[in-house]
């Protein structure tokens, strides 16, 4: 029996170690270790690696502190669309969603059209087929904070999308995991509302499969952070893969060197992968990315600023 892994992010930006004080930063840590206990209750139990990752963007996407569900940032004209992928390493099969805005947890809409003739529905089709396969819809201004119409407003005069986590006081993100379970399979999950003050319609790299996404048994399962219009045309996590798989590089090396692709076209973010023996790599080219893991039954391990590890218990 193989050892199981899970990793999670909450996305990656510039916050600094004195924007990361206690007591704020606790909500974060909590966050991304209830998720962590989340998908490792799956695995201990035999469950799946994409029944762990499913789990875990669940309560990340419950958590209104992250970019994704409750909680998630606002276009410029204050509405909030949501998108996410999942993928499993054994067949690759693959599950994507743009737009919706009614779904209370855009995973679980993604996880349901695995399997079917399509990968990636966007908007009204999106919600209504997560309807018909009985998921809990929402009001809209169910997914809407105070936090992120005040994040909103101050970013609106200057019209431009930003990252959410880039803007002083906005520290979350995008949230992603991996996980290879006991039978050694890998899966992906990836979930997020998007740039702050985004053009309604825009799609970043989240729901695009083998951009934010990519998972392979051979390979690895990866999921990406950052700015989605150069994690989507260096084709992001996919390129990691071929690196690992064609190129032979390690895994890490894999992923930082399509990091520099990404800054080289001015994007800047991170990842999270497990590999098919289990190894875990956790780049980013920022000051900090939100992430955890864990192995087997040990308690999970969370971290924000490129050289910290902390324990929670
Ligand atoms: N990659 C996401 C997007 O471009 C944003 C993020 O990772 O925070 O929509």
């Amino acid at each position: 029996m193989t050892q199981i892994v899970l990793a999670v992010h909450g996305g990656a930006g510039n916050l600094t170690r004195k924007q990361l004080e206690y007591p704020g930063r606790r909500g974060y840590e909590r966050g991304l270790a209830d998720a962590l206990r989340s998908g490792q209750r799956v695995l201990l139990k035999g469950g799946s690696a994409l029944n762990a990752v499913t789990e875990a963007i669940v309560i990340l996407e419950d958590n209104d502190l992250f970019n994704a569900g409750k909680g998630a940032v606002l276009c410029a004209d204050g509405s909030i669309e949501l998108s996410a992928a999942i993928m499993k390493g054994n067949d690759r099969t693959a599950g994507a969603m743009v737009g919706l805005k009614r779904t209370k947890n855009p995973i679980r809409a993604a996880r349901s059209i695995m399997g079917h003739a399509h990968s990636l529905l966007f908007g009204v089709g999106a919600d209504d087929y997560a309807q018909s396969k009985g998921l809990d819809m929402v009001p809209a201004d169910y997914f809407s904070t105070p936090f992120r119409r005040r994040q909103w407003q101050k970013l609106k005069s200057k019209s431009n999308a930003v990252l959410d986590h880039s803007d002083d006081q906005a520290a979350t993100g995008t949230v992603g995991a991996v996980a290879r379970d006991r039978r050694g399979n890998l899966a992906t999950a990836t979930s997020t509302g998007g740039m702050v003050n985004q053009t309604p319609g825009r799609i970043g790299d989240t729901p695009i499969i083998g951009a934010g996404s990519w998972a392979d048994n051979n390979t690895c399962a990866i999921s990406a952070t950052g700015t989605g219009e150069a994690f989507a045309r260096n084709v992001f996590a996919r390129r990691v893969a071929d690196l690992v798989e064609i190129g032979g590089l390690a895994p890490l090396a894999a992923a930082e060197r399509t990091l520099d692709d990404i800054r080289r076209d001015k994007g800047v973010g991170g990842c999270i992968l497990v590999d098919a023996q289990g190894g875990l790599a956790l780049p980013f080219n920022t000051p900090h990315m939100f992430r955890g893991w864990l192995v087997g039954d040990a308690p999970p391990q969370v971290a924000i600023l490129a050289d910290e590890q902390i324990s929670i218990d």
